[in-house]
């Protein structure tokens, strides 16, 4: 576990006891803090209860209290805690704060925070896997993987690689990341923020926290992602401030797990951060080769008769289909879920990839309406009926894709059990 003797004779009031909180209830406690802990479950509550005062922080006194610590699932921008915090006068903070305030009595070490509309988990698992083909003690946390306060402290020379939600950069204030990157950005979540404006503004307080001579890595490809790289670049300098451009990179054909234009970015994108920590390229592009890739993003499930099954079913949006179907020729598109928007926009440039269309769940009827001007497309609403009409009509050298480009509450309980489906009817069929 991480903790620190800053949290000693400290007060917190912690809202929300999934992963992150509990892990940040356990090292504010271990390191000497007095905490008031509350989950709306129960069994969450009971996880804490030998170690905390079990209590809501909205109907709790929290004078005497140094801040308190939310989940980044919930909603500062509409939940009351935000209106309670701003009333006692505390700021808002998440578990990686905790982890920026334990930061000074860590051994020394480095840390990378990566964030963008897509491409993270890619982005951070690979920046892991390249520092450690490189030999240096690594360790992934943040979005991705265990709570990085659950984990064990890093010896001298170590790095944490952090992915970074839009949720969790806003409730942290002073994670100056050594290297920080965004790798893209395109309009998600506005439920949660002021408009597109204040989901930028939220990614790109990333780099206002870096303050030193930290690297800030920005992925080329969009105008807005160069918006905010231009004004750290007057704010910050250009020998610490790099925009990267995916086609300067060579021998992607080489690295399996990487296909396709996104990947270039997110390629890009993680060569610049191992350089800036010393990372050569004698050491980084074997590396690139026996990266495995992670579940669910562009994941080759299975070959059957030529034909590829793939499952992708992370792509929740639309910016995230699009390069997917631009990374193979022949293209049978399992598309829809719960929508996000009202439109595949994003998508219509790679339309010409698609041999056809298979709409499923609660989009159906819009995405049937959106596409068939275009391509030829069926309303299959159910994914088992989606995967073998497509096997059916499949030809060799063909790919069967699940990329749904919404999210997938509509009909399962989250996108893995959605991937999970896919290759479960993929191998039985
Ligand atoms: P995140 O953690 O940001 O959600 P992932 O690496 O899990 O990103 O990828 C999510 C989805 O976005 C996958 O479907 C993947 O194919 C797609 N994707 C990955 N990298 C990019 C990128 N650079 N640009 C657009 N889409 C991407």
């Amino acid at each position: 576990m991480i903790t620190s003797p800053a949290f000693k004779d400290r007060k917190y009031a912690i809202l929300g006891l999934a992963r992150s909180g509990l892990s940040a209830a356990r090292s504010l406690v271990a390191g000497g803090a007095q905490i008031l802990a509350w989950d709306n479950d129960e069994g969450a509550r009971a996880k804490v209860a030998d170690i905390a005062t079990i209590a809501d922080p909205l109907l709790s006194d929290l004078s005497g209290y140094d801040a308190i610590v939310v989940s980044p699932g919930v909603p500062i921008n509409r939940h009351p805690i935000a209106e309670k915090a701003q009333e006692e006068g505390l700021s808002l903070i998440g578990d990686m704060e905790l982890f920026a305030m334990a930061r000074p009595n860590l051994p020394p070490h480095r840390v990378v925070g990566i964030t963008g509309t897509n491409g993270k988990s890619t982005t951070t698992a690979l920046v892991h896997h390249v520092l450690e083909s490189a030999g240096l003690p690594v360790r992934m946390g943040g979005n991705i993987g265990l709570p990085i306060l659950s984990q064990a402290p890093l010896p001298s020379g170590g790095v944490y690689v952090l992915e970074l939600s839009s949720y969790q950069i806003d409730i942290m204030h002073t994670l100056a990341c050594d290297a920080a990157a965004l790798i893209n950005l395109s309009p998600d979540h506005l439920d949660r923020y002021d408009g597109y404006e204040g989901y930028m503004a939220s990614k790109a307080r990333l780099f206002e926290m870096q303050t030193g001579h930290e690297t800030s890595v920005f992925g080329k490809g969009d105008t807005d992602t160069e918006r905010v790289y231009r004004d750290v670049l007057t704010r910050r300098g250009a020998e610490f401030v790099h925009l990267v451009d995916p086609q300067s990179v060579s021998g992607q054909e080489e690295w399996p797990s990487l296909q396709g234009p996104h990947n270039l970015q997110n390629i890009a994108v993680a060569i610049a951060i191992v350089e800036s920590l010393g990372v050569t390229e004698a050491q980084w592009r074997p590396a690139m080769r026996t990266f495995k890739g992670l579940a669910h993003r562009m994941e080759v499930v299975a070959e059957r008769n030529g034909v590829l099954f793939i499952n992708d079913s992370k792509a929740t949006n639309g910016a995230s289909t699009a390069p997917a179907l631009a990374a193979y020729p022949r293209v049978h598109w399992i598309v829809g879920g719960l929508p996000k928007t009202d439109n595949l926009d994003e998508c219509i440039p790679n339309f010409g990839h698609v041999v056809k269309a298979y709409t499923i769940g609660e989009a159906g009827p819009l995405f049937h309406e959106l596409l068939s001007p275009h391509l030829p497309v069926e309303r299959s609403e159910m994914m088992g009926t989606a995967v073998h009409s497509a096997a059916a009509q499949a030809q060799p050298g063909d790919v069967i894709m699940l990329s749904p480009a919404c999210a997938s509450f509509d009909q399962f309980k989250d996108f893995e059990a959605r991937g999970d489906a896919f290759r479960a009817i993929v191998e039985a069929l």
